[in-house]
């Protein structure tokens, strides 16, 4: 069953056109991939979701309803938590504290205790720092109180934005398989935004590809990493040298000759 569904979604900052007609869509309790090259559109994409832009046209819809014109907060209300990119938590205040900014919207206090205790079951290294102020810990740490802050909403979605970013790959394996605990057990279903996409299709069950503002490649996670590596490198914007067999031109070189060796790319 769909959870989520966007259709057509047009967005964008002033003059810049971010999004040109997204649709997508992410079934319950599933984990789809939102990959692209820096500037493709995937933040703006996760942004417009959680009510932190407002699109300009089309229709974002979560488990039926209509999710564009609220207010972040309705939306975390229903279901939907967003652990942006770069970690943003509160360095001021401690993991605890952190913890329980990302319940505000509750007032079940025994639930949300509860979902204390799964998040410190989740990562015990960060019962152990409970009382240690955010911005003391590692960037791993620090992720993975980000992801904490998420679920403390209880979300049936978990939006999360490039949680790969600047961790090294033995933390990235481990991240990875704490969010698939969290998916099975709870059933949240995951909407990852990624470069890394070797990594996010491994876990996904589906995955998009938005190159300037649209969906280029769409397609069931298997299929897109079997599919050839030049045209995923393509939308991820690889730049891959061509290594010229002769003697590098000059700079000025007349029309049709070779350009020097650093400016033959493609894309
Ligand atoms: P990245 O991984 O670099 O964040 P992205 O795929 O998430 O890339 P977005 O951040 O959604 O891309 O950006 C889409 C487009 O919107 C880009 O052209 C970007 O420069 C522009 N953009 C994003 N945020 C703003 C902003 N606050 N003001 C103006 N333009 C913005």
């Amino acid at each position: 069953m769909t959870l989520l569904r966007l259709n057509a979604v047009h967005a964008g900052y002033g003059a810049v056109r971010a999004l040109r007609g997204v649709s997508l869509q992410v079934d319950q309790g599933a984990v789809v991939a939102l990959l692209g090259a820096n500037g493709a559109g995937k933040s703006t994409t996760l942004k417009c979701i959680s009510g932190m832009v407002h699109p300009r046209g089309g229709s974002i819809e979560f488990d039926g309803q209509r999710l564009d014109g609220l207010s972040p907060h309705q939306i975390v209300g229903l279901g939907v938590a967003h652990v942006p990119e770069g970690r943003k938590i509160f360095k001021d205040l401690t993991v605890t504290q952190n913890l329980r900014m990302g319940a505000y919207t509750r007032a079940d206090r025994k639930g949300v205790a509860r979902d204390m205790d799964f998040v410190f079951a989740l990562f015990p290294w960060l019962r152990e720092r409970a009382a240690q102020r955010g911005g003391l810990l590692s960037g791993g740490d620090q992720q993975m109180l980000a992801i904490g802050r998420g679920l403390m909403a209880r979300p049936r979605l978990l939006l999360l934005d490039e949680p790969s970013l600047g961790l090294a790959p033995m933390i990235v394996a481990s991240l990875f398989r704490v969010l698939a605990t969290i998916n099975k057990e709870q059933g949240t279903a995951l909407l990852i935004v990624e470069q890394n996409a070797r990594v996010a299709l491994r876990h996904a069950t589906f995955g998009y590809v938005l190159r300037l503002g649209e969906v280029a490649v769409r397609g069931p996670a298997w299929q897109l990493r079997d599919s050839r590596q030049e045209m995923l490198d393509s939308y991820f914007g690889v730049e891959r040298h061509i290594v010229s067999p002769r003697p590098c031109a000059t700079a000025n070189a007349s029309p049709g000759s070779a350009r020097p060796a650093s400016q033959e790319r493609e894309a």
